[in-house]
């Protein structure tokens, strides 16, 4: 029978690579890829596209599954604390690879790959941290990195033979020519540039969510999705407005809205969707309705404003007083920006 392996995947030339090397050896490979609203969004949000494509581009079968509800916690309290911005990464590995560990049994599958490389990333490539991962995720002995497998200790996998070690690789460092080198070996052509990949480790969207992370850290899933979109507006009853700042992120917002959330929106459907939410105070209702036809651009001048399918007239305050790193409301009528860069 043949042996099942899953690898952690992100979409990136070194999980396609290490699902190919050990395909390359004969065994069956699943590859998990994980997401919540800071990475792996955009696959989510086209996940059977992203399947099919992956099957076709590379073999590769791919099965994404959604981790918010457990990110939550790791995001608000990393036992390993967080690296440059907000980005929890070392519990993020072990979470993901408790995750992994769960689907082991599921599966059917013996063990678990990733695609990682020893000293690629300062913060959880390095030798003993690796190490510790491993550990903490409960995959002690079950947990192989075929790309820097020769620059480990062999494997319970490579002993008995599951794995051919001699056909495992030892990269190391930041590079990515040896990467480059190896896909062309394998006949991998076409895949994707680094890219920034995780929102977390964006000084600006980390900055924006530690925001919203500060004033409610009793914060549910609903509120953590919203937290990386748009521009947000904190108003002196302590409500929360989001706003879009284009179509997609107004279809985003909209469909986070939930029973006691208000949508703010100009007549017409067109221009910014506003979201408020946790109102105390309907009574300013006219500094969000400015806020929200403010951002329709154009000449200032009345503007008929929606809250939740009530008309509301306003006059839109000019555009200057906002800015995409997120603004407070102090008063009904004064605002400041609220330029906490991260
Ligand atoms: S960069 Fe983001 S996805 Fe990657 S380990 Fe860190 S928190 Fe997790």
């Amino acid at each position: 029978m043949t042996t099942r392996s899953i690898v952690l995947f992100s979409g990136g030339l070194d999980s396609i690579l290490a699902c190919a090397i050990l395909a390359g050896q004969g065994l069956d490979v699943l590859a998990v890829m994980f997401t919540s609203p800071f990475f792996g969004t955009q696959t989510a949000e086209r996940a059977e596209d992203e399947k099919r494509l992956m099957l076709k581009r590379y073999g590769i079968r791919v099965e994404i599954l959604d981790i918010t509800e457990d990110f939550l916690p790791v995001l608000l309290a990393p036992a390993h604390g967080y690296g440059r911005f907000l980005n929890p990464c070392v519990d993020c590995r072990i979470l993901m690879l408790q995750k992994a560990a769960r689907l082991l049994e599921v599966e059917g599958a013996s063990f678990v790959a990733t695609g990682e490389v020893m000293g690629q990333r300062r913060l959880t490539q390095r030798r003993e941290v690796l190490a510790l991962v491993e550990r903490e995720s409960g995959l002690d002995g079950r947990l192989l990195r075929p790309l820097s497998a020769l620059k480990l200790a062999p494997t319970p996998m490579e002993k008995a033979g599951i794995v051919d070690r001699s056909r495992l690789f030892a990269l190391h460092g930041r590079g990515r020519k040896e990467q480059m080198a190896l896909a062309s070996c394998l006949g991998i052509r076409c895949y994707p540039a680094p890219s920034g990949g995780c929102l977390l480790a964006d000084a600006h969207i980390s900055g924006k969510v530690r925001r919203v992370l500060d004033r409610w850290p009793d914060l549910d899933t609903n509120d953590l999705r919203l937290s990386p979109i748009g521009m947000h507006a904190f108003l002196p009853d302590g409500s929360w407005l989001v706003l879009g700042r284009n179509q997609k992120e107004n279809d985003r917002i909209r469909g986070l809205a939930r029973e006691n959330d208000c949508v703010v929106s100009l007549t017409g459907g067109s221009g910014t969707i506003g979201l408020w939410k946790r109102i105390k105070d309907p009574g300013l209702c006219p500094s969000v309705a400015s806020i929200v036809a403010s951002r329709q651009g154009g000449s200032p001048g009345p503007t008929t404003v929606l809250f939740s399918g009530k008309v509301l007239c306003a006059v839109p305050v000019p555009s200057h007083h906002f800015d995409s790193s997120g603004l407070t409301m102090n008063t009904h009528n004064s605002m400041q920006r609220d330029l906490h860069h991260a």
